[in-house]
């Protein structure tokens, strides 16, 4: 059993819980309104204790004493919730529980079990191991949106596009290649050892595989010689960032490359003055934090110690909290394009809320995930936006997905595409 995913591990985590419901709600001292007040996107529709951390913590001490059977019931309450780390930022203001931890354990319990993943789930797990990627595509199309000649053989940095830019949005991962070339950066690709970032093995609960995937990824980048892997994919980037190491008990400082977002590279860039926004784009747009690219991009610390009487730590530990996400970097950015009012949702930064999409509810109840994009949409509709802007692929499908007919004036877009509408030529 992988230390970090042994719900075992986290019996106090579970019995500590005090119910006081701050990882439901977003935190009091700046609650925006009653409307926009929850931050738990597994509770808004199924607004009952067992949908949100406060139960599932129960329910994790219940499964591990062997007191509760796997009905449907009960892996529809372990699946539907979207692994956002809105609850574990949310009680880590008033007690150092490791919430995150005890959801993706529970996923890897229900998969030790032999109960988990769902069939959606293992669906996906076959098209990774059958085709590199989470759709099914082919392998051979992978990176067949780029053109061979923008590739510089042994730069320093990787760009890995992801499933989603390879397949589903391609606009993301050509407008990302542009503002590499506009800036002067030479990169690479994994080329034919590009491959799911292993994300959606994560979110089953299938820890195993997940874990091979990684050791398979870290080798092929190590064989190219580069120093940086460049996302443009908040979900990738935190899988490579802190799930990684996660998985392979070490730290993220720990790890053979720096994982970086492409909002971190273009707000560098413009601070040297190797980008430069001339072009006017005359919008008035929110950002939307993915949580993977906020709350959940903190970097991983391992921590191998134990607790003894009264919970009492016997090595220290540093908790990740979820304050020093990638925040500022896409609010510089959008704050410098011309002509563009940048302005901000009620829920915001640890406060963000999911965009529906993420923990693998996208592929297990798509119709749920589309319900939480659409109150999100409400949100920016309540602030009068014509664009919202992301930074993960799968946060622009979900909200394309999802506008209702009273949101459709807004626009969804991904940074790299309004990144590349403002710089010269
Ligand atoms: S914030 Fe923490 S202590 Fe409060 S209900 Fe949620 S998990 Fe329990
Ligand atoms: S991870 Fe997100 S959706 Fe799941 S219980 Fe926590 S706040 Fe709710």
């Amino acid at each position: 059993m992988n230390i970090n995913y042994d719900l075992a591990r986290y019996k106090y985590d579970m019995e500590k819980c005090v119910g006081c419901k701050g990882c439901v709600w977003v935190d009091h001292i700046y609650m925006p309104s009653v409307e926009f007040g929850i931050k738990c996107a597994s509770n808004i529709y199924n607004p009952f204790d067992a949908y949100a951390y406060v139960g599932r913590s129960k329910i994790g001490l219940a499964v591990l004493a062997g007191r509760l059977d796997y009905s449907d019931k009960l892996l529809d309450v372990i699946y539907k919730c979207n692994l956002c780390g809105a609850c574990d930022a949310g009680c880590k203001r008033n007690l150092d529980l490791e919430l995150l931890s005890v959801l993706e354990s529970l996923r890897a319990k229900c998969v030790a079990d032999g109960k988990g993943p769902l069939p959606a789930h293992k669906a996906v797990a076959d098209h990774i191991e059958a085709s590199g990627n989470r759709f099914g595509a082919p392998r051979k199309n992978r990176l067949q949106w780029l053109s061979p000649a923008a590739v510089s053989q042994g730069a320093d940095l990787i760009y890995f596009p992801g499933c989603a830019a390879s397949y589903l949005d391609n606009s993301i991962a050509r407008a990302t290649v542009e503002i590499l070339k506009r800036s002067g950066q030479a990169f690479a690709t994994l080329a034919d050892q590009d491959y799911c970032c292993a994300r959606p093995l994560l979110d089953a609960g299938l820890i195993d595989a997940a874990k091979k995937v990684a050791e398979s990824n870290i080798r092929a980048f190590a064989a190219t010689g580069a120093k940086t892997i460049l996302t443009s994919c908040a979900e990738c980037y935190k899988t490579w960032k802190v799930d990684y190491p996660k998985l392979l008990s070490k730290s993220t400082q720990d790890m053979p490359y720096t994982a970086m977002h492409l909002s971190e590279f273009v707000d560098d860039q413009l601070e040297k003055g190797k980008l430069r926004f001339t072009r006017q784009v005359p919008l008035r747009a929110t950002w939307h934090d993915p949580c993977n690219l906020g709350r959940l991009s903190e970097p991983w610390n391992h921590w191998e110690g134990n607790r003894g009487k009264f919970g009492l730590l016997d090595k220290p530990k540093e908790y990740r909290r979820g304050t020093h996400g990638v925040y500022k970097a896409p609010r510089n950015i959008l704050s410098q394009i011309p002509g563009m009012e940048l302005v901000e949702m009620p829920r915001i930064r640890e406060n963000t809320l999911c965009c529906g999409a993420g923990g693998g509810v996208r592929e297990a109840f798509r119709d749920y995930a589309r319900k939480i994009g659409e109150k999100r949409m409400t949100e920016a509709g309540s602030i009068a936006v014509e664009a919202v802007v992301s930074g993960c692929p799968y946060c622009k499908e979900n909200f394309n997905n999802v506008r209702s007919p009273s949101e459709k004036g807004i626009k969804v877009y991904d940074l790299s595409e309004i990144v590349l509408m403002s710089l010269a030529d």
